[in-house]
């Protein structure tokens, strides 16, 4: 998957970062023609809204089905924001592009499912459309489960591909409701350098008073884009309504994110890196000297038969130690900490020391 192209194109007058907001469902024309006449006013450019939704449970709200394709040609029509749903099965793919939505999300649940992958790629390939899709996450924690379903969208021809960090699911209560594990999408980053990173802040945190932080954290790593709910009266909403938050708050959000200059940030950043590794390397060396020295002192115990273990001495060695570190500004728990390990690793060295007869 390296010669993909941008999910919008530039002309489109979409900035950096890729700003796609919505409410998480569309629930009747009103509420979508007022969340989509304000965001469009405050200059997003894409609108999301899910149509059909999956819920973990029957009896929820499964969203207004092929009725709601109208009113968002409506907003298409009024606003001539892009359009982006979530499709699950061959006939939401075929619905979607006969509606001319412009680019396809597929959601956290679908992505799991290699079947169901299979069947939105070929309904995608049969519709001989060029078509842009985001691929959400799987719930769990599989980046292999991800990139498949990332690579059969792929081989369905579409080149205008992205992958969307909605969290993952754990088991019992969170701060978050999905947990970001920031790691695994910048592992896909790592391997498909091309592939626009989306984050969706709102289903990370599942709280209106995470969107702010999550939507900074993820540019500060340098994501592509960011896809947050947003509802004219959020806590009317039929789905997710602690998660959305007016198009007002978005915009004060939006308008509060500090975008970081990725070119200036990389050099000073690599100068940086350079000097923690050197740091660390020299760090290294200071710690094989301890540790030889430690081992000389073993030999010295074996000698003289004192026993290794010299439990005054450690004590003063901790508390000078910890409070040198606190003077300098460390945190005495980090130090009580890396000073426990080395000894842990001292008296091991000693042990084996005592235990070598050929000494
Ligand atoms: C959504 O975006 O509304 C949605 C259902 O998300 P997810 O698939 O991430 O749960
Ligand atoms: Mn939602």
């Amino acid at each position: 998957m390296n010669d993909l192209k941008p999910i919008v194109p530039e002309a489109s007058g979409i900035g950096t970062p890729m700003i796609i907001a919505g409410p998480c469902s569309a629930e009747t024309r009103e509420q979508v023609m007022a969340t989509a006449e304000e965001l469009s006013r405050n200059g997003v450019r894409i609108f999301r809204a899910g149509i059909w939704k999956p819920r973990t449970k029957p009896g929820g709200f499964e969203g207004v089905g092929a009725e709601g394709l109208e009113w968002l040609k409506e907003v298409k029509e009024k606003t001539g924001m892009l359009l982006t749903i979530e499709v699950a099965t061959r006939q939401h793919v075929e619905l979607a592009l006969e509606a001319g939505i412009d680019i396809l999300w597929i959601g956290a649940r679908t992505s799991a499912n290699p079947f169901a992958m299979q069947e939105i790629a070929d309904a995608i390939k049969d519709s001989g459309k060029d078509v842009a899709v985001m691929v959400k996450n799987p719930v769990n924690p599989d980046l292999e489960l991800w990139i498949g379903a990332l690579q059969r969208i792929y081989n369905a021809g579409v080149r205008r591909l992205g992958a969307i960090h909605r969290g993952f699911s754990a088991y019992g209560k969170h701060l978050y409701r999905n947990l970001p594990q920031w790691h695994i999408p910048i592992e896909l980053r790592r391997r498909f350098p091309e592939m626009p990173l989306i984050c969706d802040p709102s289903h990370i945190g599942g709280k209106r008073e995470l969107v702010a932080p999550l939507s900074q954290q993820a540019l500060d790593m340098g994501f592509d884009g960011l896809i947050i709910e947003s509802h004219c009266e959020p806590d009317c909403a039929w789905s997710d309504k602690d998660q959305q938050v007016t198009p007002e708050v978005l915009n004060f959000i939006l308008n509060t994110l500090v975008h970081r200059d990725s070119t200036v940030t990389t050099e000073s950043l690599s100068i940086l890196r350079q000097q923690i590794d050197e740091l660390d390397n020299e760090l290294l060396e200071v710690l094989n000297k301890r540790m030889r020295v430690s081992r000389e002192i073993g030999q010295y115990k074996k000698e003289h038969r004192m026993p290794v273990l010299q439990i005054v001495r450690h004590d003063e060695i901790m508390q000078s130690r910890v409070k040198l570190a606190t003077d300098m500004g460390m945190d005495a728990e980090f130090m009580r900490t890396v000073l426990s390990a080395i000894h842990e690793e001292s008296v091991r060295q000693q042990i084996e020391i005592f235990n070598d007869r050929t000494r």
